[in-house]
């Protein structure tokens, strides 16, 4: 039993790599600097070679199933009762949105997650299964319910009305005042949510292209499991599937004003990320889970009960060496 405790600790969290296929607005595609070698990415930039290793590789022509038949085990455990987070760091225009939404022909993640849950539950004739889902967003240190019934909540950004409290319970459960939480009992309906946050998410942007690489956007199914007779407790976990912002290092690129602020923002928190998570691997005393509000708010589904899983994605582009240098980096600290 000692045995499986220490595996279990040691399987709690899997980092696993994507490598999107080439663009056509990628230039020189004709250069393949990455070559996928069963579950190590082997780099060559300038000359110089690095092999980076990983609980598991997706080249190129990985598809969305691929991915997903990798990440379906993980879900069991929300039904197990274990909270659980699903991340996509990486460079923007990496494919983290690829991965975690996907599109109308090739659904990522999120939708398929939505549709595993319900045939789950429906298979399960020893528990009753309720979910419900809350969609926010990360903003320059603020919290936004992208979710909220009126508009005037999710009006522009920095306005307090959209910046929600985080509560640490004494159990150490974590409690995002006033985030709204519907109840879903199919996938039609979780889907239609799903897509109103979505479309929350984008219309607060005056520029679309620009939505997804400044904040972070969190999805969370919260699973209610009873045992099926009329006194037994419901028991809660939750399943983060959170779309991080773009880690790229926009000091060194030249951003000034509002997009260097934004950049630092997302930076402090990426960072603060890899430090949760390179403390509870190293198994230190203090976690330093305050140092961002995208660390508060996962607080209780990174550590000892819960699972987690780390997809960085990289270009193929020699282009972007040197960013995937530093998400590689990422990767192998969080490892
Ligand atoms: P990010 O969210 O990391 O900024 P996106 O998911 O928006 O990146 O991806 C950038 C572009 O690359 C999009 O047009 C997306 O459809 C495409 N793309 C990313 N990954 C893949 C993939 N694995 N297969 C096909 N197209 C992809
Ligand atoms: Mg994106």
């Amino acid at each position: 039993e000692a045995l499986n405790k220490i595996l279990d600790i040691k399987g709690s969290i899997r980092v696993f790599c994507r490598v999107r296929p080439f663009l056509i607005t990628d230039k020189r595609r004709n250069q393949e600097p990455i070559c996928v070698r069963s579950e190590k990415l082997a780099v060559s930039f300038g000359g110089s070679k690095k092999e980076f290793g990983f609980d598991k590789v997706f080249p190129q022509n990985a598809s969305q199933e691929d991915v997903f038949m990798e990440v379906e085990p993980i879900l069991r455990s929300a039904l197990d009762g274990h909270n659980v987070c699903i991340m996509a760091y990486g460079q923007t225009g990496t494919g983290k949105t690829f991965t975690m939404e996907g599109t109308n022909n090739l659904p990522g993640i999120v939708p398929r997650t939505l549709k595993e849950l319900f045939d789950q539950a429906s298979m399960d004739s020893s528990n009753e299964f309720t979910f419900s889902l809350s969609m926010l967003e990360v903003y320059m240190g603020s919290v936004r319910d992208l979710l909220a019934p009126k508009p005037s909540n999710r009006i522009h950004h920095g306005s307090s009305k959209c910046n929600l409290n985080i509560q640490t319970d004494p159990n150490g459960c974590v409690e995002i005042e006033g985030l709204t939480n519907v109840s879903v009992s199919d996938f039609t309906q979780a889907s239609r949510w799903y897509n109103k946050g979505k479309r929350a998410r984008s219309t607060s942007w005056t520029n679309v292209n620009e939505s997804s690489s400044r904040s972070h956007c969190l999805t969370r199914i919260t699973v209610g499991r009873s045992g099926g007779t009329e006194e037994a407790m419901e028991e809660f976990s939750k399943l983060w599937l959170v779309d991080l912002g773009g880690s790229e290092r926009l000091l060194k690129t030249g951003a000034t004003g509002q997009t260097l602020d934004e950049g630092k923002a997302i930076n402090l928190s990426l960072s603060a990320l890899g430090d949760v998570i390179a403390a509870l691997k190293r198994k230190r005393g203090h976690i330093p889970y305050r140092n961002s509000k995208l660390t508060q708010i996962l607080r209780d589904s990174l550590g000892d009960d819960s699972k987690a899983l780390m997809l960085v994605h990289v270009s193929p582009s020699e282009e972007d060496s040197g960013e995937t240098t530093c998400s590689l980096n990422f990767a192998k600290r969080v490892r």
